[in-house]
């Protein structure tokens, strides 16, 4: 009952299954000391009535008593116990789920996080869990705990008197079977539910992403229009639910209820027929009732049950995707990078075919061609932020997909388009680079990257806040922290995205200085988009369609009659507006 499928099913951990245990336990053993109540609560009845019938004596006050004081206490300690392992674990199981999905995070491709958006992964580590921790609480270990009880008192009672015992509990199965039977339905309304309300979350985000824009083009009527369907929408599909849920669960619970007429008419029947005698139905009566408590509280939470699994399976999803693993040691002979034959999709679509090239440690290798023709792809795949599809990809020899990525990207540098900046202080966004490092550390990067000049002109240094995403810094100044963190670093291996088309011709000179210093010496791949870069790179590789078209030394690849970048490199000279990026 409680394994593997079960597991996942709800997406428990092997402790929370324990827990599950434990409380279906527990509801086992406070339901039947229930019925041990109901069970004084009888003897106590017939004598009582015995004594009024016949001479026979008052049983004992003292026993009675004794009785009840086992019972008050056994019931007590039984609901606390189960209690504590209903409600109480379930809290220590949110947490352990929430801090195995972030370490699942952790270990995940990086490219993986392009493709979730952002809305769509919070809510699933907040909202699902929530949903989870619900039922995790409150359904699992009464339902389970109240079956296997239910199944004890029916055999009991079918023992006794098959005919009240039938008539007392058809209702359970059927109630049941007519709930499991809404299952799909009910499945049905909860994914129309949550694409609903996730629309509307990310019509909300980009609404207030994009704020400037729809102002500055007076969309916002229009746009606001749109967003208020969302919300219209998401609510139609949460009432429609409700109402769906409502008419199963009501149903299933006047079904159950049914039980005490069909018991009251067999029972008279068989009273009148002289088979059994008032007490015994008034036992069955009292019975009845407690076997239709615990039912009562998770009938109106099965339907969450149900619901729970569209939860469980978004949390399985991210279980389920493969983890970036690998050693927990790299030590790689040399830092030369070496393509061989490396084939690549995302998701489905390829954009690599048997891409091969080697980067040499001490060399600049420039990789150039169109856009979209597979360069920073190239990069990302070099430090494996995604896993190849096909072929390899070695440093110093050791595939890296054999490498874990943190371990790994120990010794890269990179220097991308969008750098990441915190909203903190200059100085910390710089110590990023190297955890531990001294101020005069982070100084002497920035300084080799160029940074002084623009710190110096800020009102508290390097311990001024830069803004949310470096809101207060122009691009070329963001580029340049982002290469004093390399610097600092001093990592082995450096990826850069040279795209500074954005930048002025004085920060473009800054930034080339910098850059100098941080690549010597080291196994450099760089995105070129500037003829100097290119010229001066040691090795070119052109890349076009995801396929290399040719590779080579510069003078190499330009005294090849009719290649590619010969040809690149002429128009450029004709147009004197060169671009290959
Ligand atoms: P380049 O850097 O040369 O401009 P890219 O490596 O960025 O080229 O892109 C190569 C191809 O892969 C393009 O067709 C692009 O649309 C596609 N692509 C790039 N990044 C992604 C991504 N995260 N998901 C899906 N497709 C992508």
């Amino acid at each position: 009952m409680f394994g593997k499928d079960f597991q996942r099913k709800y997406a428990l951990t092997d402790q929370g299954v324990k827990n599950v245990k434990l409380g279906t336990l527990w509801t086992v053993v406070t339901n039947l000391v229930v019925m041990f109540g109901v069970g004084i609560l009888y003897l106590l009845m017939t004598r009582l009535t015995d004594t009024l019938t016949s001479d026979a004596p008052l049983p004992g006050t003292v026993t009675f008593l004794a009785l009840l004081l086992v019972f008050l206490l056994l019931s007590f300690l039984t609901h606390l116990q189960q209690y504590r392992a209903t409600y109480g674990l379930v809290y220590t199981e949110v947490r352990n789920v929430r801090i195995g999905i972030a370490e699942r995070l952790r270990k995940l491709p990086l490219g993986w996080f392009g493709k979730r958006d952002l809305a769509d992964l919070t809510e699933t580590v907040m909202g699902d869990v929530n949903r989870l921790e619900h039922v995790w609480s409150h359904c699992l270990g009464y339902l389970y705990g109240s079956f296997v009880s239910t199944a004890i008192i029916a055999v009991m009672l079918l023992a006794y008197d098959w005919r009240l015992a039938v008539a007392c509990l058809w209702g359970v199965p059927v109630a049941f079977a007519l709930l499991f039977g809404s299952r799909a339905v009910e499945q049905r309304n909860s994914e129309a539910a949550k694409a609903a309300a996730l629309n509307v979350s990310d019509g909300m985000q980009e609404a207030l992403e994009n704020i400037r824009e729809i102002r500055a083009t007076n969309q916002e009527e229009r746009y606001l229009a749109g967003l208020y369907q969302k919300i219209d929408e998401h609510e139609a599909t949460m009432i429609h639910g409700e109402l769906v849920t409502g008419l199963f669960v009501n149903a299933a619970s006047v079904i159950m209820r049914l039980g005490v007429a069909t018991t009251i008419l067999v029972g008279a029947q068989s009273i009148l027929s002289g088979r059994i005698d008032f007490m015994l139905l008034f036992m069955f009566l009292l019975i009845i009732t407690r076997v239709y408590a615990p039912f009562d509280q998770s009938l109106a939470l099965i339907a969450e049950m149900f619901v729970s699994q569209v939860s469980a399976n978004r949390l399985m999803e991210i279980y389920d995707t493969p983890a970036a693993e690998g050693a927990e040691t790299f030590q790689p002979a040399g830092h030369d990078i070496v393509f061989e034959n490396v084939d690549f999709s995302y998701h489905n679509e390829q954009v690599l075919y048997g891409v091969s090239f080697t980067a040499k440690e001490g060399e600049v290798t420039a990789l150039v061609g169109p856009s979209g023709s597979g360069k920073s792809t190239c990069a990302r795949l070099a430090a494996r932020l995604w896993d190849v599809s096909g072929g390899s990809v070695k440093v110093g020899g050791v595939d890296v997909s054999t490498v874990d990525p943190e371990v790994l990207l120990g010794d890269y540098s990179m220097v991308f388009q969008d750098v990441v900046l915190f909203d903190d202080t200059v100085m910390e966004n710089i110590r990023l680079g190297r955890r531990g490092a001294t101020d005069d550390e982070v100084r002497a990067a920035a300084k080799a990257a160029n940074c002084d000049e623009f710190v110096s002109k800020l009102p508290r240094g390097y311990d001024t806040p830069i803004g949310e995403n470096g809101a207060k810094l122009s691009g070329g100044e963001g580029q340049r922290i982002s290469i004093a963190r390399a610097l600092l670093k001093d990592a082995p291996i450096v990826l850069l995205d040279e795209a500074t088309a954005s930048l002025d011709v004085e920060n473009e000179t800054k930034v080339q200085g910098a850059l100098s210093r941080l690549l010597r010496g080291k196994t450099v791949l760089v995105i070129a988009h500037r003829m100097r870069t290119v010229e001066a790179a040691d090795k070119i590789v052109v890349l076009s369609d995801g396929r290399v078209e040719e590779q080579g030394s510069p003078a190499e690849l330009l005294a090849k009659p009719g290649g590619l970048f010969r040809h690149m490199t002429e128009l450029q000279a004709e147009s004197a507006k060169w671009s290959v990026g």
